[in-house]
């Protein structure tokens, strides 16, 4: 049961149509490289699209109907987006979901000091990586600072060309015979994540006078003090655009595509369909590299307290009627997939892998050892996903997270089908996950936009 390669299906129009989504998901990327920052991104996008927010028609007193608009956002991190069907919402909703936060190194509470005539800044990494990678290239800083006042100062350094960068040493090759030896967990640990951010000591300064140059700088750019580390939440991340990929410029290589393309391909479908019949909805949440938790998180009570406030305002609104609603719904949950790698074929099993161009990539479960961890999704369910896409012409494959007992992982999956609903992972193949830049075929992005639309205009399960 081969999939085809979707690239061979193309003619001129859908290529044009291929490459003008992957620039413009490439700009997303470039502005998005934080939870914070994507939801900016988003808002803007859906405001000009007619989207508006759910607490401002609360007070309005607004009542809402069929075809409206809405999003809600909690703590400028989650958000959740709806577009009201023909039918009750007791019927169900489409629900797309994915998860905008990615593997970063976090700024720590505490984290300027001064050694050996450098400042730097401590670090404590955030989600799965490999602490090797992250060494020896430019990195970039985003993220906020509040001051005790309440206003907040937003930091962004490292990504205009004439930006300065930051970057982690590593132990050069001519004295690193003992590194080398060590096995790749140990050779960069977590505390040697220190970032450099300058040397350069103050003349009239006796003490730690590059930390002092730094604190000079960082009070004259953005009005903050050491102190205001505490309440900051900065974001090393890599500094530089997302690039084409290949001769042929067939992939797309950027930080930070687990999960964004997921979440950008499914902000593109709920702006592109029309009138539906079920209410259709999107939540880009937080926090899945670190489980889901917080406030933030797929587990927290925001998405259902936002449905209980919709139903509320679509006069609809009863205990038994939001339980009827979620647990009628179909949910494509939306997830990176790890994409055969051919220099690592050893942690694949071929038959049951993702593969670059050949489209939208399903897993019917996912976990780890014994499908632990994973929502299964129901046979009826996959049916009505296969019968969809075919319908809609989707180039689709199936697959699973690498070889029986090699590894595995987890999703928000498993979180919403908790109500009872349908739901199954998916998502787009990435090679390199979780590394600084990661790779994705431009052929699947696009493919995977048009699997969610057909989702959300035909699912009825
Ligand atoms: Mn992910
Ligand atoms: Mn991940």
């Amino acid at each position: 049961m081969e999939r085809k390669n979707a690239w061979k299906g193309y003619d001129e129009e859908k290529l044009a149509q291929v490459d003008a989504l992957a620039k413009d998901y490439m700009r997303f990327l470039d502005s998005s490289k934080t939870e914070r920052e994507c939801v900016d991104t988003i808002v803007n996008e859906i405001e000009a699209a007619g989207y508006r927010e759910l607490s401002v028609l609360e007070k309005e007193g607004k009542k809402l109907s069929c075809g409206d608009k809405v999003y809600a956002v909690l703590m400028n991190k989650t958000i959740v987006l709806f577009q009201l069907g023909t039918r009750p919402m007791t019927e169900g909703m489409n629900i797309l979901g994915a998860h905008i936060d990615s593997p970063r190194l976090d700024v720590k509470q505490n984290p300027l000091y001064e050694d050996s005539d450098f400042s730097l800044l401590d670090t404590h990494y955030y989600g799965g990586v490999k602490k090797y990678q992250w060494v020896a290239l430019p990195l970039a800083i985003h993220g906020v600072v509040v001051k005790k006042d309440g206003t907040t100062v937003e930091i962004n350094v490292g990504e205009n060309e004439d930006d300065p960068v930051f970057f982690i040493s590593d132990l050069l090759i001519h004295l690193a015979g003992e590194q080398m030896e060590k096995k790749a967990s140990k050779v960069i640990e977590g505390e040697a994540l220190d970032i450099i951010v300058g040397s350069k000591p103050l003349a009239d300064e006796e003490k730690d006078a590059v930390k002092a140059g730094i604190l000079k700088i960082l009070s004259e750019s953005y009005g903050i003090e050491e102190e205001d580390f505490l309440s900051a939440e900065l974001e090393v991340v890599p500094a530089g655009k997302t690039r084409e990929a290949g001769f042929d410029r067939s992939m797309i290589l950027g930080y930070g595509q687990d999960d964004r393309v997921c979440a950008y391909t499914s902000l593109k479908a709920m702006l592109e369909i029309g009138q539906t019949d079920r209410t259709a909805c999107c939540i880009l949440v937080d926090k899945e590299e670190i489980g889901s938790v917080g406030a933030t998180g797929m587990q927290s009570r925001f998405f259902e307290n936002t449905v209980a406030e919709l139903l509320d305002l679509c006069g609809e609104y009863s205990e038994l009627n939001l339980r009827r609603c979620l647990a009628a719904s179909n949910m494509l949950s939306s997830d990176v997939s790890a994409a055969f790698d051919p220099s690592y074929a050893s942690a694949f099993e071929k038959k049951n892998s993702a593969f670059f161009g050949r489209g939208m990539v399903f897993n019917k479960f996912t976990g780890a050892r014994g499908k632990s961890g994973s929502n299964d999704a129901n046979a009826e369910y996959v049916a009505h996903i296969r019968s969809i896409m075919d319908e809609a012409g989707v180039a689709y494959q199936t697959a699973e997270l690498g070889k029986v007992d090699v590894g595995g992982g987890g999703t928000i999956a498993y979180i919403l089908a908790l109500y009872g609903m349908n739901v199954i992972d998916c998502g787009v193949a990435v090679l390199s996950m979780h590394a600084p830049w990661e790779a994705t075929s431009k052929a699947d992005v696009y493919e995977t936009k048009c699997g969610y639309v057909a989702f959300l205009e035909k699912a009825c399960l």
